[in-house]
């Protein structure tokens, strides 16, 4: 496995692998990798002949109050398990490497940037379709993996591709969980015993949802309520609960097939996402 801290080492690694042939395959992250990640790098094994994963705490897609300075970075961890499930190589660029000195091209998705996460969270998708776009250009990668666990982000990522014609094709990743139902994220660290026990009901709720709409119901507003609820009932404190078509992420004024429901809310000062897509 090769450990690349620039571009220019990424390239030549990239041009290697290309003239061997074969597919290659791109997982990026912001590292404490755990099971969600892994499940994007061992799908990018089974699909890909040369996978690479990036490693970079991006801060363009973190607002002013948001955890950029404590976002947890374990490189020696996350290098053993790149190792591990057999990543060719893996870069790890400074902050620097990826915005030099007079940097400012933004990449915009509108309108998708702005609602759900966008809402709450304002930059934090230009962030993400900036460095993305970057390592994108970067790589060169036939396929790239991104998790569905942050669905608006896959969406976003897809209508990037799309709009700007990227020569790579998106592949989703279905949510990791634990084995009470909570979706694997690096912020669960975060989460106190107690805070852990509240946020539970996040993905019970969605299942609530899932089963509404599965005995038929076909207004979204019962929905959104009865997920809203469950969650609400236990002191988290809701911040969207969407019932949306899962292409554009746009509401759905009647419930058909497929649809998607994803909500966010404070678990204490934590905001944790989460979503059920029903085909
Ligand atoms: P992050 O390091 O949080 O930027 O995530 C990197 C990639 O891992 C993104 O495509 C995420 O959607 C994906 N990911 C994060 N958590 C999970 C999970 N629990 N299951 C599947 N994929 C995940």
């Amino acid at each position: 496995m090769t450990v690349a801290h620039k571009v220019a080492e990424v390239r030549a690694a990239m041009r290697d692998a290309r003239r061997a042939g074969g597919r290659t395959g791109f997982v990026p992250t912001m590292g404490d990798l755990h099971a969600g990640h892994l499940a994007l790098i061992q799908k990018a094994k089974t699909e890909c002949d040369f996978v690479v994963v990036s490693i970079f705490v991006n801060p363009t897609q973190f607002g002013p109050g948001d955890d950029f300075e404590r976002y947890r970075r374990a490189v020696d961890d996350d290098l053993r398990v790149c190792e591990r499930e057999g990543a060719d190589l893996v870069f790890l660029p400074s902050v620097e490497e990826v915005y030099p000195e007079g940097y400012g091209v933004e990449v915009h998705v509108p309108p998708l940037e702005e609602t759900w996460e966008g809402e709450f969270r304002p930059g934090h998708f230009v962030g993400v379709a900036t460095v993305v776009l970057k390592l994108f250009n970067i790589v060169g990668p036939d396929v790239a993996y991104f998790g569905m666990k942050d669905y608006q982000q896959l969406v976003l990522i897809r209508t990037m591709v799309r709009n700007l014609n990227l020569p790579v094709e998106i592949v989703p990743v279905e949510t990791v969980r634990e084995p009470d139902g909570l979706a694997l994220s690096s912020r669960n660290r975060y989460l106190s015993d107690e805070e852990r026990q509240q946020a539970t009901p996040i993905s019970l709720a969605l299942r609530h949802g899932k089963a509404m709409v599965e005995a038929g119901e076909q207004d979204p507003e019962p929905i959104r309520q009865a997920v809203h609820d469950t969650m609400s009932q236990v002191g988290l404190k809701v911040q969207y609960v969407a019932v949306v078509d899962p292409e554009r992420m746009e509401p759905m004024e009647v419930v058909g097939r497929p649809v998607l429901i994803a909500v966010a809310a404070l678990c204490g000062t934590t905001r944790l996402i989460d979503n059920v897509l029903i085909e």
